[in-house]
């Protein structure tokens, strides 16, 4: 039989979280800062190296693993365990192979999926959506990722790539140009990735906000919103009715029963949460019930989480094998 813990790593743009997992919980935690635009190649010693430390600190050994998980932040196709596109984070990665990696080190399969499709499965699991089969969750950090359970399983699709593009749905197709390629995505719109632009570009708010636009950030936009500031609350509120615009889209292209909203911006969840359920409110097509909106509970941890669903997976299907042999 197969180990009972596992490894799950979500590589952020800026930080590689690395959980060792036993039973749907992270017994131990390490993270090592990354730079995901110099590449995943030169990442992957220090992985090693941190997985490594996790093993020896629990007293365990690579026998008592059985897979490692690792989420991604751009599309994959899990199947063949290989990343298929990247936008400006870990370019490299498409032309690693990341089974092999795993295989050469520890000898244990190695499973590959979008970051934000996990993060959305940890909440329908663990989380704030727990009970519920239809789940669309919205992460707003850098960018905007998504993820969306239909009928009680991860939406995939034909390219594996149904649900996660939410944050380059259009929005305005004569605004900004995105990172995709594409003109008045969400992400475009209203991210952190794009504040600057939206600042400047903004016609309402003072030549003075302007100038400082480059050092603006959500954070502090939100407490500046909530302290009276005119340039500020126009900036926040045109960004959230930007989000709405998209959840909107999202409730009626999947039709869930609950939205989740995470990302760092959401500690302004005081302000954020009660806007957009006003704005999704009035706005969506819904007839039969509302969308519940609400804040993710799982925070940072929800992809790792999430990762504990294909995980499981890996370890019954050795298990089976293993009984059938
Ligand atoms: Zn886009």
């Amino acid at each position: 039989m197969s180990g009972v813990y596992s490894i799950a790593i979500d590589l952020g743009g800026t930080i590689i979280k690395i959980g060792l997992i036993q039973e749907a919980e992270i017994v131990r935690f390490s993270t090592i800062p990354s730079d995901s635009e110099r590449g995943l190649l030169h990442m992957l010693p220090k992985m090693e190296r941190a997985i490594d430390a996790l093993l020896l600190e629990e007293g365990i050994g690579v026998a008592d693993l059985s897979a490692i998980g690792l989420a991604f932040p751009g599309m994959v196709n899990p199947i063949e365990c290989r990343v298929i596109s990247t936008n400006d984070k870990y370019d490299d990665a498409c032309h690693i192979d990341l089974c092999r990696w795993a295989d050469d080190h520890w000898g244990i399969p190695l499973v590959l999926e979008n970051d934000a499709r996990l993060a959305v499965i940890g909440e329908w699991l663990y989380g704030a959506a727990k009970g519920s089969g239809n789940v669309v969750m919205m992460t707003i950090g850098t960018g905007i990722g998504t993820g969306v359970i239909l009928d009680n399983k991860p939406l995939v699709g034909y390219h594996h790539q149904a649900g996660s593009l939410g944050g380059h749905l259009v929005v305005d197709y004569r605004g900004r140009l995105c990172s995709c390629g594409n003109v008045g995505c969400v992400e475009a719109m209203a991210s952190s990735f794009f504040l600057g632009d939206i600042i400047r570009s903004n016609g309402r708010v003072s030549p003075e906000f302007k100038e400082q636009a480059s050092d603006w950030n959500f954070k502090r936009l939100f407490e500046l919103m909530r302290q009276g500031d005119t340039d500020a609350t126009i900036i926040c509120e045109e960004c959230m009715n930007v989000w709405s615009a998209a959840i909107v889209s999202y409730i009626h292209a999947y039709d869930p029963e609950v939205v989740v909203l995470g990302g760092g911006i959401m500690r302004s969840a005081d302000i954020i949460l009660p806007y957009i359920n006003r704005r999704v409110d009035d706005r969506a097509w819904t007839p039969v019930d509302k969308v519940r909106i609400v804040l993710s509970e799982l925070g940072d941890n929800a992809a790792l989480l999430g990762l504990n669903y294909y995980l499981a997976k890996v370890k019954r299907e050795e298990n089976e094998t293993i009984f059938r042999v």
